[in-house]
This record gives C-alpha cells, structure tokens and sequence, in this order.
C-alpha cells in the first residue's frame, strides 16, 4: 500500500495511477488525508453524514462557491488514513457495493479478502 501526496489516495503498484508517478509517495501515516470518494453534490450530502455519525473525522474539498455551480462540480470526501477502512465499510454498510456510491469507491482495499466479481 503506497500513498500519493500529490494526489491524496491510496494505491497498489509500482506508481501512482492518477499522476502516473511515484516521486511524491510513501507507506502512508495515520494522519495522511486520503480522498475516499469524488461526487456530485447530492451524493457527497448523503455521505457526510454518515461518517459525522459514526465521528469519523473527515473533510470536503471542492466546495467552490457556495450556490453558483456547487450543484455541478464534484467534492472530495477526505478522511485521514487511519480512519479510511473504518470510513468505507461505515459506507458499503449503507449504500451498498453496487450502488453508484459503492462504486466509487477507490478499488484499492488493504488486506481485504479475495472478492467474488458480481458477474
Ligand atoms: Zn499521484
């Protein structure tokens, strides 16, 4: 499991798959903020609260303007490392892997069992 500050995620493998680098990784620490979703605003309106529910402490980037074009742009739902296990399963638990938000979720899972493909 590396991280990427640059990017804020998780991932598995030689480089980052977002900037396609490994320049700015490193084993990820307890306080590293890791994006765990990109949505919509309606979508990330339904998820914040279940985390603020189960005090997972988390944060939303992308807010833009509040009003104008808010509605449009996605938010990054943040949580630091050591709780972004914790933050998915709290997650899944509530819409499901097959929902639109399930899949969202980053694939990456550390130390999570073999999964079955659905299909
Ligand atoms: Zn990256």
């Amino acid at each position: 499991m590396m991280y990427c500050k640059k990017c804020q995620r998780l991932y598995e493998g030689a480089v980052c798959p977002l900037c396609g680098s490994a320049r700015r990784s490193s084993a990820p620490t307890e306080g590293d903020p890791v994006r765990i979703l990109s949505l919509p605003f309606f979508e990330a309106a339904m998820v914040e609260p279940l985390l603020e529910e189960a005090g997972i402490p988390y944060y939303v980037m992308g807010w833009g303007a509040a009003g104008l074009g808010a509605q449009s742009s996605l938010r990054d739902i943040m949580v630091p490392y050591g709780y972004h296990t914790q933050a998915k399963e709290c997650i899944l638990d509530v819409f499901g892997e097959d929902s639109e938000i399930g899949r969202a979720l980053p694939a990456c899972e550390p130390d999570a069992p073999g999964e079955d493909p659905a299909e």
